[in-house]
């Protein structure tokens, strides 16, 4: 049985050195802050629930936030999806946001982000901003409801009819990688990324020691750079003689080889003309991207892993990277990620959002609204939606001749079916990366 947001406040604050005269003043607060900033024609909108829902249709743990509001019925959803750590996403809408956003406006998007940010005083961490954008992607589902508009109408209308998306074509050994190739190219894919076996192809390396050293554990992973950065050029140019040069490579490093190794491999693989290079370096060696800017014109994209703008600012405006590749929910919901990309613009770096199967089609949908919105969009990682992965998400984007097409509902367009959610429970496995190794057990990221 749900409680009224004032009991549940109560019992919140019952022992907390904060009295019940200063919650109250509190309420009266936000009341008054309500009626102050009401959209003019609109009555004022309160947040009156934030919640987190856990739902895990295809083993992939999505979280995705649900905002209620003090008009019935009317709700936004957001995506707070971390797929390595859920549980702690969860716990930090429940137990934080839910509390701090009650009763305050549920129009004013900008001031609510700013505030919940720094909520915590400690910020810039990917559970807390997981979280917040849960509530903020909510706030702009809500605000297209209200306008009876899509979310990229509100951002400035399409720039681009649909959005372009890349392929992830994989194989063990660069035929397969081909055959993978062109059933995408067949599908009317331009765009594909191509990897051979795993990140840094640990099927190339042989039998590592550690594992008869008994250090770490046997399922741990394996690679050694050596094989990789030899048969990477080699799978470049067996996907060029095959493919020909109408279709667009990406590749993604991730962050596997030491920096020098990356850069010896990026400059070898500018001859095959690539879309883009992902990830040469961990976020940790951010300095070696002007060394590698002054050897190549090979593109560069960066930022999966990113967090906050204190990892993302000078490689965009010192133009060392093409394309800024962030993870929406990530760094905080679509507020930070419209500001970011009008930064980017002024740098002619492109966007390239991170949209693998650990975004919920929520995130997605927040993607390709923002996609079709901004001047500097680049390409858009190809999402994949299962049949009960738009089941349990009605209204999910389509894909059709390699384009994403978001549909034409106010807001996001996407719904959740929580009835059915609730039948994919996250599996026991709490989340974690599987660790890799090189042949003596030394760690790699990731
Ligand atoms: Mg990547």
């Amino acid at each position: 049985m749900s409680q009224s947001p004032l009991i549940s406040r109560r019992k919140l604050l019952a022992g907390c050195a904060v009295g019940s005269t200063a919650m109250l003043a509190w309420r009266d607060q936000a009341q008054a802050q309500n009626e102050a900033t009401a959209t003019p024609g609109l009555p004022p909108l309160k947040i009156s629930k934030v919640r987190a829902i856990a739902t895990s249709p295809d083993r992939v743990r999505l979280v995705v936030v649900k905002v209620e509001t003090s008009e019935p019925g009317l709700y936004g959803l957001g995506c707070a999806t971390f797929n390595q750590r859920p549980l702690a996403v969860v716990e930090a809408v429940e137990k934080y946001l839910d509390p701090f956003a009650r009763d305050r406006s549920a129009d004013d998007i900008e001031d609510m982000w700013q505030n919940a940010y720094t909520s915590s005083y400690w910020r810039n961490g990917p559970v807390l901003n997981n979280a917040l954008s849960g509530l903020d992607m909510a706030l702009w589902d809500i605000k297209g409801k209200r306008a009876g508009m899509p979310v990229y109408q509100l951002l400035g209308g399409k720039c681009r009819f649909a959005v372009d998306l890349y392929a992830h074509a994989s194989g063990r050994e660069p035929k397969e990688v081909e055959d993978s190739a062109r059933s995408y190219v067949e599908q009317g894919f331009r765009h594909v990324r191509i990897q051979m076996g795993s990140y840094g192809s640990g099927h190339l390396s042989e039998n590592p020691d550690f594992r008869d050293a008994g250090f770490g554990l046997p399922a741990d992973d394996h690679m050694d750079s050596g094989p990789y950065l030899k048969a990477m050029p080699k799978l470049f140019e067996h996907i060029r003689k095959a493919l020909g040069d109408k279709i667009e490579l990406l590749h993604d490093v991730h962050e596997r080889v030491n920096p020098i190794e990356a850069i010896q491999l990026v400059k070898e693989l500018e001859k095959y003309r690539p879309f883009f290079i992902e990830d040469p370096f961990a976020p940790e060696q951010n300095g070696y991207f002007p060394i590698l800017r002054q050897q190549t014109a090979c593109p560069i994209a960066m930022g999966e892993l990113f967090n906050n703008p204190h990892e993302w600012v000078d490689l965009i405006t010192n133009r060392w990277i093409d394309f800024i590749r962030v993870h929406l929910s990530q760094i905080g919901g679509l507020t930070p990620a419209r500001k970011l990309a009008v930064l980017a613009e002024h740098f002619a770096v492109r966007s390239a959002w991170h949209g693998p199967s650990d975004v919920s089609p929520v995130g997605h949908a927040c993607n390709a609204h923002l996609d079709l919105a901004i001047h500097n969009f680049g390409i858009q990682e190809g999402p994949r939606f299962s049949d009960k992965l738009k089941e349990v998400f009605p209204g999910c984007p389509e894909i059709k001749n390699g384009y994403l097409h978001v549909n034409e509902k106010p807001g996001f367009g996407v719904d959740l079916n929580e009835e059915l959610a609730a039948k994919y429970p996250l599996p026991e496995n709490p989340g974690f990366w599987t660790p890799v190794r090189r042949r003596d057990g030394t760690a790699v990221r990731p």
